[in-house]
């Protein structure tokens, strides 16, 4: 049996009818940038994340340049985050000349590691420090008690990269937060592998000062306030009308497909037990305990195994047509373009591990159990030929 990593076709099917019809509605308005969509899906995202602000951009990408634009980042200043991410987390710092100051992961959440963030902020407390950017990588929340605990020492304000959380909730003391609006800014992706995908590219910036938001409004849309006068330099970093109206399409369906994915990794959890894949580690739920009343504390954007002799077993999928891919095969330090930053090999030892010893297995909301058995079929067919 074939199975996708990802198959888009199977959610877009229910859809398609309500898709076609909103196309036609804005088609007819031939309104096609910001406008009333996008302040629609703007105040529904703020009432989602219960965040104050939120503003419609063209990518994940993009939300964060314009975040450390609006911060005024520059030469100079030094930015913390994680070296076991999707490149644009560390793009935009070096996009705005600041430097970026690496700080290694946890092996088992593969989010950044408490500790290691306190050594860098000690080693650095003398530079400038213009933020942190923890991710909450492949959908699930990273220890923000701790990192919030050291963004007030040092007093250094926290950006999170939640474009694989939108929805994934942290227990806070005072009851679940959603990522991305637990701090001062947050930012999210409507890239289509995100568990809410538009129909291209797509971003959403929350926050939760108002004069930032207002800054940071302007600068997507090149700085300007009144029509062709710049205050500031922005860019283009608008969202698309027509990405808005399909993303408010799906929005209402987020946590039910993020229900789904939750169901997925518990039948491979029963399906490795059953095989006897020991020597498999699967992905761990840092909140599972506070389920009940958190619900979304994992939305499983990706499922991460560990698996030894990794490599001979991506071979072994792709001949057994098992949809897999490898998040990420190389860490950020060790990237040909960052090599003037002086990072090498062994710098980061759990990111460089991380990165030569998993695998993402298709997880998305419509795969069946079906499918599931013949995923987990083919890696005990591996093991225990
Ligand atoms: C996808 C992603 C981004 C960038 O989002 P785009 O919309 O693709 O620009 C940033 N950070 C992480 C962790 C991502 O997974």
């Amino acid at each position: 049996m074939q199975v996708p990593l990802l198959d888009l076709k199977k959610q877009y099917e229910p859809l398609r009818d309500l898709i076609r019809a909103k196309f036609n509605e804005v088609a007819d308005s031939q309104h096609f940038i910001l406008g009333p969509e996008v302040e629609s899906l703007e105040r529904e995202i703020c009432a989602y994340t219960c965040a104050n602000h939120a503003i419609g951009v063209s990518s994940g990408t993009d939300a964060e340049l314009a975040i450390l634009m609006a911060m005024g980042v520059g030469p100079g200043d030094s930015i913390v985050t994680t070296p076991y991410t999707f490149f644009a987390t560390a793009g935009g710092i070096a996009r705005l000349g600041a430097r970026i100051l690496f700080a290694d992961i946890e092996p088992d959440t593969y989010n950044i590691s408490p500790a290691r963030l306190r050594e860098v902020l000690e080693a650095h407390r003398h530079g400038r420090l213009r933020a942190i950017i923890p991710v909450h990588l492949f959908g699930q929340s990273a220890r923000m008690d701790e990192i919030r605990a050291l963004a007030a020492e040092f007093e250094v304000p926290l950006i999170e990269d939640a474009a694989q959380a939108l929805g994934a909730e942290y227990p806070d003391h005072d009851g679940p937060k959603k990522c991305g609006s637990i701090t001062e800014f947050g930012f999210y992706s409507f890239f289509p592998s995100k568990n809410l995908g538009a129909f291209g590219d797509g971003g959403m910036i929350v926050c939760r000062d108002e004069a930032m938001a207002h800054k940071i409004r302007a600068i997507r849309n090149h700085g300007m306030e009144t029509r062709y006068h710049h205050h500031s330099v922005g860019g283009n970093f608008r969202l698309d009308a027509l990405q808005a109206a399909f993303l408010r399409i799906k929005l209402p369906y987020l946590d039910q497909w993020s229900a789904m994915r939750r169901a997925n990794a518990a039948r491979y959890r029963e399906e490795f037990a059953r095989a006897g894949l020991d020597s498999v580690t699967l992905p761990v739920e840092s909140y599972a305990a506070q389920a009940p009343s958190v619900p979304n504390h994992h939305i499983y954007n990706q499922f991460i195994i560990r698996a030894p002799r990794r490599d001979e077993l991506l071979t072994h999928l792709a001949a057994t047509g098992i949809g897999h891919a490898v998040y990420y095969p190389i860490p950020l330090h060790l990237q040909e373009c960052f090599a003037p930053l002086g990072y090498k090999p062994g710098d980061f030892p759990e990111s460089e591990r991380a990165a030569c010893e998993t695998i993402a297995l298709p997880i998305f909301p419509e795969l069946t159990p079906g499918q599931q058995q013949a995923v987990v079929a083919s890696i005990a067919a591996f093991y225990k030929p």
